[in-house]
C-alpha cells in the first residue's frame, strides 16, 4: 500500500520511469499492479481499439466499460457490435444513465444537450462513470496530448478526484501514429471518421471540425464547453 504523503512521489516516478518505454511495457506494468483491478474506459474511438487491441495480446481477458449515454451515433454502436464479435476476450460493461431518453426528456426537456450540456453529461456521463469504476483501483483511458490545447498537460499516469490511478498510456501518441497501429493491424474505427468527422461522441453535441482547429472542436461546437466531464 502506498502512503498517501508519498503517493505523489510514487506517481511521478513511474510516469517518468514509462516516459519513454514502449506503451507494452506501460500496459504489462498495470496488468502486474492491477490485476483484475482496472478497467477501460472505452467510448469506441480510435485509442479505446488500440488499448483493447493492446491489452488483448497481453492478457486473457481485458475488462472494459462504455457509457451508453443513449445518444450516440448508430456508426458507434455498429462500431461496439463490431469489436464484441473481433475480441472474443473483451468483456465489456455497458454503463447507461438512470434515466432513458424519454424519462430524461420528460423531467428536463428534450433540448438538454443544447440548454444546459453540463446538466445532461453529469447525468449521462459522469454519474455512470462512478458506477463503471466502483470495484476498481486503477483505470486507462485513450486521452492523447494531441486532442486539444486543454489536453496538452496529459500525463501518463496521475491520481484522479476519487483517488484512483488513472493511466493515459497512448498520452504521447500522435495522430499518425494512431492511425498507423490502426491501418496495420487492420483494426476496425468508426465509419463517421471517414464522413470528416474527427472527434465522435454523442450526436446532439458532435459535428465536424471547423477548419484549421484541434480534433475536438467539433464537440459541442459554438459553446466553450471543451470536456464531458469525465475526465476532468
Ligand atoms: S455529450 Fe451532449 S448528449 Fe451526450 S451527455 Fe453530454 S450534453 Fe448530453
Amino acid at each position: 500500500m502506498i502512503a498517501i504523503s508519498s503517493a505523489g512521489t510514487w506517481v511521478d516516478q513511474r510516469a517518468e520511469e514509462f516516459a519513454e518505454a514502449p506503451t507494452e511495457d506501460l500496459l504489462r506494468w498495470v496488468i502486474d499492479q492491477y490485476g483484475a483491478d482496472f478497467t477501460v474506459a472505452c467510448a469506441f474511438g480510435p485509442e479505446s481499439i488500440i488499448l483493447i487491441d493492446l491489452l488483448s495480446q497481453l492478457q486473457p481477458v481485458v475488462q472494459a466499460f462504455f457509457l451508453d449515454t443513449g445518444f450516440h451515433f448508430q456508426a458507434t454502436l455498429d462500431l461496439q457490435q463490431k469489436m464484441t464479435e473481433r475480441y472474443p476476450n473483451l468483456a465489456l460493461t455497458v454503463v447507461r444513465p438512470r434515466l432513458n431518453v424519454s424519462q430524461q426528456n420528460a423531467v428536463y426537456g428534450a433540448d438538454l444537450p443544447q440548454q444546459n450540456p453540463d446538466q445532461c453529461c453529469q447525468l449521462r456521463k459522469v454519474e455512470p462513470l462512478q458506477r463503471a469504476l466502483q470495484g476498481y483501483r486503477c483505470w486507462l483511458s485513450g486521452l492523447r496530448r494531441e486532442h486539444a490545447p486543454n489536453r496538452s498537460q496529459t500525463p501518463l499516469l496521475h491520481w484522479d478526484s476519487r483517488q484512483m490511478l488513472k493511466v493515459n498510456p497512448l498520452a504521447d501518441w500522435s495522430k499518425g501514429r494512431m492511425w498507423q497501429y490502426i491501418l496495420e493491424r487492420g483494426l476496425p474505427y468508426n465509419s463517421l471518421l471517414d464522413e470528416g468527422y474527427t472527434s465522435i461522441g454523442c450526436a446532439p453535441c458532435t459535428r465536424r471540425p471547423l477548419p484549421d482547429t484541434d480534433e475536438r472542436s467539433g464537440r459541442w461546437q459554438g459553446t466553450t464547453k471543451r470536456e464531458c466531464g469525465i475526465h476532468l
